[in-house]
């Protein structure tokens, strides 16, 4: 009888990118393809999820802001047990890996676990949204700094800590951007931004249901509130972003007049927003 071996499984750290599964480099295609087990998180659309041939076992392991449906833990050691049993493993994670996505956790988890493993890298939701709007992230001559900032709402964290490098030569990209922006706009002004820097709110940046609303660091609090992920980028780029599907705010006067330019027929925002407005 001859013994039996396991040839070591690996696990593939993957970038789905944004929503459509184009935006998928072709190293995370070719894992995809040769995968016993994907892993998900609840961002990968269905559209990625369509493009993993149907013999291959796909798994949500989603964990969505405190409902916790499996633990990081609980994902270590099933990612850690499948490649010990052999197994190609990816797991799939929603834009870049390696931006906001716990992956130091995993990371640590398959180092000390010694399994093998390999990061594909992915195209993250603040390029896409950037490209959505046709608006660089730097400018030679007005934003030299690109900061990404976690505005997440879930952790106790509500007091975002706002440093230095949050200038007006800055663009900034608020990821998990929460529903509500007045406590941001307050950090925002004592941090000595100016209520004309422009702003834009993406929703669903790169997937067919992709909203974007322009306004500026004045009116932030009043942006209507859009379906998710949504990202919120600040910044003198955004000034250019693209407008035909935008709704614009402009404040004048001292009682904040507020007037809707809205430059595309977008009914459900039109009402969304119609309350809001005081003429
Ligand atoms: N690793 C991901 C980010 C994970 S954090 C990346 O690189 O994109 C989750 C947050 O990312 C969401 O709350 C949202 O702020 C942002 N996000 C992810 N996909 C998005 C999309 N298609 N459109 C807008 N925002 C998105």
């Amino acid at each position: 009888m001859g013994a039996h071996f396991t040839l070591p499984g690996k696990v593939y750290l993957v970038g789905a990118g944004p929503g459509s599964a184009k935006l998928l480099t072709l190293q995370a295609m070719e894992v995809l393809r040769a995968a016993d087990l994907v892993l998900h998180d609840d961002l990968v659309c269905e559209d990625v999820l369509a493009a993993i041939p149907a013999h291959i076992s796909v798994h949500s392991v989603g964990k969505r802001c405190g409902m916790k449906k499996n633990s990081q833990e609980e994902i270590n050691q099933r990612m850690i047990a499948a490649a010990r049993a052999g197994q190609t493993v990816v797991r799939l994670k929603g834009g870049d890996p390696l931006i906001f996505g716990r992956t130091q956790e995993e990371i640590a988890a398959l180092r000390e676990a010694n399994v093998d493993f390999q990061i594909i890298p992915g195209v993250t939701a603040a390029t896409a949204a950037a490209a959505s709007a046709q608006i660089p992230l730097t400018e030679r001559n007005g934003a030299s700094k690109l900061i990404f900032v976690s505005n997440h709402c879930c952790a106790g964290k509500n007091d975002l800590q706002i440093t230095r490098a949050i200038t007006e030569d800055a663009t900034l990209v608020f990821y998990m951007p929460g529903k509500e922006f007045e406590a941001l706009q307050r950090q925002l002004f004592d941090a000595g931004l100016s209520e004309d820097l422009p702003c834009l709110l993406v929703s669903q940046a790169a997937r067919s249901e992709q909203k974007l609303i322009r306004t500026t660091l004045g009116n932030l609090s009043l942006l209507p509130s859009l379906p998710a992920p949504n990202l919120l980028l600040i910044g003198s780029t955004v000034a250019e972003a693209r407008a035909e599907e935008a709704v614009t705010y402009s404040a004048s006067g001292a009682e904040q007049k507020l007037f809707a330019e809205i430059t595309l027929d977008l009914p459900e925002i039109r009402e969304t927003i119609s309350d809001k407005l005081t003429f």
